[in-house]
């Protein structure tokens, strides 16, 4: 399955209510989501972590919808194949150091 096609069946089950939910609610609830990833990811629970990859995943389609943003063609418009910022493969940028998880 392409994105897109996963965007087409978040769009036939869920639609309408995303479309009554609006925008911003459908965003606060990709953020709870997001919330929901990092707190299964330090408990280490990867059954768990999968689920919520997929909630994140639904819930950030569904915004597309709203939003009328084709997902796959945004996600390849940005990430052509190569890293956005430095255009290599594999990416060469430097990352800021000191990230961690703090929830
Ligand atoms: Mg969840
Ligand atoms: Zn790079």
């Amino acid at each position: 399955m392409r994105i897109r096609e996963f965007q087409e069946m978040m769009r036939r089950i869920y639609y309408e209510k995303d479309r009554r939910r609006g925008i911003e609610r459908t965003y606060i609830w990709l953020v709870e989501e997001v919330g929901e990833l990092g707190r299964a990811i330090i408990r280490g629970d990867i059954r768990e972590i999968g689920t919520e990859v997929a909630d994140v995943m639904a819930w950030l389609a569904s915004l597309c919808n709203l939003l009328e943003l084709d997902l796959e063609k945004m996600c390849l418009n940005k990430y052509p194949g190569v890293c956005p910022r430095c255009g290599s493969v594999p990416c060469k940028c430097n990352e800021p150091r000191g990230r961690r998880l703090a929830l």
